[in-house]
């Protein structure tokens, strides 16, 4: 019987770190085919080296999500390669947080052209296929701050809320599909996420928390494969988790 795992095609944006990262080691330890996008190339064509040199199949595309040529060619490449595609993580994003009176504008514009629009993007991309051969999975990863603002956060969460409501409009409008959707919905994961983040104070205070309580990103990895492993007929429309010592 199959593991809904070994063998899928799948395609993860922002793959050279973090979650991305952890859930592409993961899935090509149990046999998915992988086309990982991101801007950092050095780090991509690294883990496709550590996936290939494992026995796993990997390829490295350079994606700027925010250019939805580049993530077509992303999702082009894994069909190519791989002949189909069963499974798209929109999961690049970023995460450089501050109050809304400080103005920093170019900010706002990156994490909404990243973390709305890169995952449109991907969606752009991943539909005519699913579409086509009637069958895929779409991932898309928002956050607790989907679910929660607060203040100093209010950018980020509106972007995360953005990708939960994008993905319940395309969970009703893909049923005729037979297209699966996605929402995986983390509290602090151990990443380079708040690296993203200007402010210094803003930063310290961020640090300080992920410090006293993320958990690993093997977390979100055990996520994913729950989600992919399940029958075709069952849905798994979103997951949120947070560390068991996170409150907010
Ligand atoms: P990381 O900073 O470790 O990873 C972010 C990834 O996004 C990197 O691979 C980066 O690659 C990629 N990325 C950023 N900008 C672009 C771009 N323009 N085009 C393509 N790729 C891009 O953080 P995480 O792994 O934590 O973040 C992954 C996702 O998880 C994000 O959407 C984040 O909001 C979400 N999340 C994370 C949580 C956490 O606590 N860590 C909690 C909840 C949600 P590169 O720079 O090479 O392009």
């Amino acid at each position: 019987m199959s593991d809904n795992i070994t063998g899928k095609v799948v395609v993860i944006t922002g793959a050279s770190s973090g979650l991305g990262a952890a859930a592409a080691r993961r899935l090509a330890a149990r046999g998915a085919r992988l086309a990982l996008g991101a801007r950092r190339v050095d780090r991509l064509e690294a883990l496709v080296a550590e996936l290939r040199a494992a026995g796993g199949e990997a390829l490295a595309v350079p994606t700027d999500v925010t250019d939805p040529a580049q993530v077509q060619r992303l999702v082009d490449a894994a069909v190519a390669t791989f002949d189909g595609l069963d499974v798209i993580i929109n999961n690049a994003g970023l995460m450089p947080q501050s109050p809304l009176e400080r103005r920093r504008i170019d900010e706002w514009d990156r994490m909404i052209d990243v973390n709305i629009k890169g995952v449109l993007y991907g969606i752009a991309a991943a539909l005519p296929v699913m579409q086509a051969q009637k069958r895929g999975h779409i991932i898309n990863v928002a956050s607790v701050a989907g679910h929660k603002v607060r203040a100093g956060g209010a950018v980020y969460s509106a972007t995360k809320h953005a990708v939960r409501v994008i993905s319940e409009g395309l969970r009703q409008e893909v049923k005729p599909y037979n297209i699966r959707t996605t929402v995986i919905s983390p509290g602090a994961v151990d990443t380079e996420l708040p690296n993203s983040i200007s402010e210094p104070d803003v930063a310290a205070g961020i640090r300080a928390f992920y410090d006293a309580y993320a958990i690993s990103p093997d977390s979100f990895a055990e996520a994913v494969l729950y989600a992919m492993g399940q029958p075709e007929s069952v849905d798994i429309n979103e997951i949120l988790y947070r560390p068991t010592s996170q409150e907010y």
